[in-house]
């Protein structure tokens, strides 16, 4: 096909799909500036499909030769922007596959998690040049232009070692023709290399192998830490200290994830069977929730903390209300961490963090010598979405602890950039929102706790001393766990290591057989992208319970120990209840769960206190057969009635409280 019919063809294109018009606007708005242009940009929008429809050739030169078919469109500096790429294998580039192409120069499209990103600076869009020697005719004029390509480094384009085609005499940057562009710089890495990672602890440091993606212009700021894209690009092979293969992005989408359809059929089934309570499925779940890690029936309370806190992460972005973080205090950490290692593996981003590594993000100098600051994410970014676990809270250094602290209570981070430190003129500053929910825990039997027993401990209460008060307190859910309370049972757990031991592949209880380790992934998959609203029921007892409890949880000194999160947490624990039964609609029932569970916590964090707890309240009997489902259906209808009567004593309306709130 000659260049000719290429030509008139991209021509028809402009026309038809709006293109023509928005080049006209460009030129109004480059006729309007007073600024002087060596080069005039121009983005052309390029939707594969419709241009192969149109001319097959010069569809399949856009998405082959993407450079030259630039030229086609005739200009100096024009972008073609695509807005996808046939959906065949041969246009994806796989970021665990090796070798990657890099000498086509033709489009790719790559998915990949943002774990870095560096500040915005500026590069050469265009320049122009002219011959130094006066008497050299092309000492004037537009003969010497360079403009940016996809994958050119600064040098490419800028730099004082040109020679005159004419002459030989060394060519002058005429600067005041010098147009900017933004440049951002950020590293990708795929899905699979988190899951590669779940669950893994070991404390050697290491690194997930990144891409760097370029982003320029328009392209700038399309990309946030921790959230996952597609990026269409053309790969390219850049020298800095060490070779690196690039990609210059063209194109940008965030990804979002695909929500399953449905549940197994075993789950389905379980849910019609007890869809005449509201408590039932939940307990059953609890009860042979992780049944690979310890036998079912023990450490329920904590297996319905975990699940709650499971579905109540969120791949929808804004949502920073719906975290539950949960600390446990415990002296079977073994267990503990293998139980919380197995449950974050069921969700797509939950982050075992490692200790070598950075819970918060860190600044280091970018590598490609930009001047830019590069931010690395650190464990709570790259968990948006899902659980970050950190392991024992006593082995993070306390500055580390504060830092942890003020993200739980903001849900945000922010980092400074010292102007001074990184040779920049200005200090600049970035806030990053934490979209995720922390899991830790504490150990009760470590040496320097045990020797230190605090005296005026309060019925009920726990002592985590050497932790800030002010760190536990504001983990939602404070959970006990230790295998010598009744809760939890000791034989079956150890029948459980030894059989185990013994057949370590083996499915030892029916249930893991009936509900496998893929079918709770998909419940809890299904579950949290539920759209779940309070019944007006619901809401006006949660907003009873949280007044009356703060109200009875004050004292003169320190005013009430219920801060305002209380109120967000109850709501999500709520929430999580009801979405973990497959309900729309939040229930006085799930309140009841969300109360429970909250008032346990309370007390081991303040001792008891007039709506009165007992530590096994929401699990009260060692075995789940129907006849016990029954039985702990009507021993929480009870709690029920006393809920509402500590509400309606305590509650708002009361004569007391007028002056409270
Ligand atoms: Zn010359």
């Amino acid at each position: 096909m000659s260049n000719l019919k290429m030509k008139e063809a991209a021509l028809i294109y402009l026309d038809r799909s709006g293109g023509l018009q928005k080049f006209i606007d460009d030129c109004k708005y480059y006729n309007d500036s007073k600024q002087s242009y060596a080069v005039y940009r121009f983005n052309v929008l390029i939707n594969p499909s419709d241009i192969v429809e149109l001319d097959a050739e010069l569809g399949n030169h856009i998405l082959h030769q993407p450079l030259k078919a630039a030229q086609v469109f005739q200009s100096i500096n024009i972008v073609l922007k695509l807005t996808h790429l046939p959906p065949l294998p041969s246009y994806c580039l796989d970021l665990c596959e090796f070798p990657r192409d890099y000498t086509s120069q033709r489009f790719y499209t790559m998915q990949g998690i943002v774990i870095a990103m560096t500040t915005v600076t500026k590069y050469t869009q265009g320049a122009r040049f002219l011959c130094s020697d006066e008497a050299c005719p092309l000492s004037k004029g537009f003969q010497y232009i360079r403009v940016h390509v996809p994958g050119a480094t600064e040098s490419a384009t800028v730099r004082n070692d040109f020679l005159c085609n004419l002459c030989s005499s060394s060519l002058q940057e005429d600067r005041k023709f010098r147009v900017l562009g933004d440049k951002q710089i950020v590293e990708i890495i795929t899905a699979k290399s988190l899951h590669a990672f779940q669950g893994y602890c070991n404390n050697q440091p290491f690194r997930f192998q990144s891409l760097t993606v370029f982003l320029r212009d328009e392209s700038v700021n399309k990309m946030n830490i921790g959230n996952e894209y597609k990026v269409i690009g053309i790969p390219t092979c850049v020298k800095i200290s060490q070779t690196a293969v690039c990609v210059e992005a063209n194109s940008i989408t965030f990804c979002i994830p695909k929500v399953p359809s449905g549940i197994s059929d075993n789950f389905r089934c379980l849910l019609s069977l007890t869809s005449s309570s509201c408590w039932k499925f939940t307990a059953i779940l609890a009860n042979i929730f992780a049944s690979q890690i310890v036998p079912p029936g023990t450490y329920n309370l904590l297996k319905l903390c975990l699940l709650m806190s499971l579905v109540q992460t969120s791949d929808r972005s804004k949502e920073l209300e719906n975290c539950l973080d949960i600390l446990i205090v415990t002296s079977d950490t073994l267990l503990i961490d293998r139980l919380l290692n197995f449950s974050i593996n069921l969700v797509p981003r939950g982050i075992r963090h490692s200790v070598s590594t950075e819970i918060f993000p860190t600044l280091s100098r970018n590598k490609y010598g930009t001047g830019a600051v590069s931010i690395q994410a650190g464990s709570a970014l790259l968990a948006k979405g899902g659980i970050c676990f950190i392991g024992d809270l006593a082995s993070h250094k306390k500055d580390k602890l504060e830092q942890l602290q003020s993200a739980v209570e903001s849900r945000s981070i922010t980092v400074y950039i010292s102007g001074k430190k990184f040779g920049d003129d200005v200090d600049q500053q970035m806030t990053f929102p934490v979209q995720c929910s922390f899991w830790s825990f504490l150990d009760m039997d470590s040496p320097s706790r045990r020797n230190i027993q605090k005296t005026n401990m309060l019925i009920g209460q726990m002592d985590c001393s050497l932790i800030p008060a002010n760190l536990v307190e504001s983990f939602a859910l404070l959970i006990n766990c230790n295998e010598s309370s009744s809760c939890h049972p000791l034989l079956p757990t150890v029948q459980h290591t030894l059989k185990k031991a013994i057949d370590p592949e083996g499915l030892l209880y029916l249930a893991s057989k009936q509900f496998t380790t893929e079918d709770f992934e998909k419940l809890l998959a299904f579950a949290k992208n539920l759209n779940v609203e309070f019944s007006l029921e619901a809401e006006r007892m949660i907003h009873g319970y949280y007044l009356a409890s703060r109200r009875i949880r004050t004292d003169s000194i320190y005013g009430s120990k219920l801060s305002a999160s209380a109120l967000k947490y109850l709501v999500s624990l709520s929430e999580a209840h009801a979405r973990l039964n497959l309900r729309n609609k939040v229930l006085k029932e799930d309140v009841l769960i969300a109360a429970l569970l909250f008032e346990t916590s309370l007390t081991l964090k303040y001792g008891a206190a007039v709506f009165c707890v007992a530590p096994n309240a929401v699990f009260p009997f060692e075995q789940y057969n129907e006849e016990y489902l029954e039985q702990r259906d009507v021993f929480l209808t009870e709690c029920q009635q006393q809920l509402q009567q500590f509400i309606a004593t305590y509650g708002p309306g009361t004569a007391i409280f007028a002056s409270d709130e």
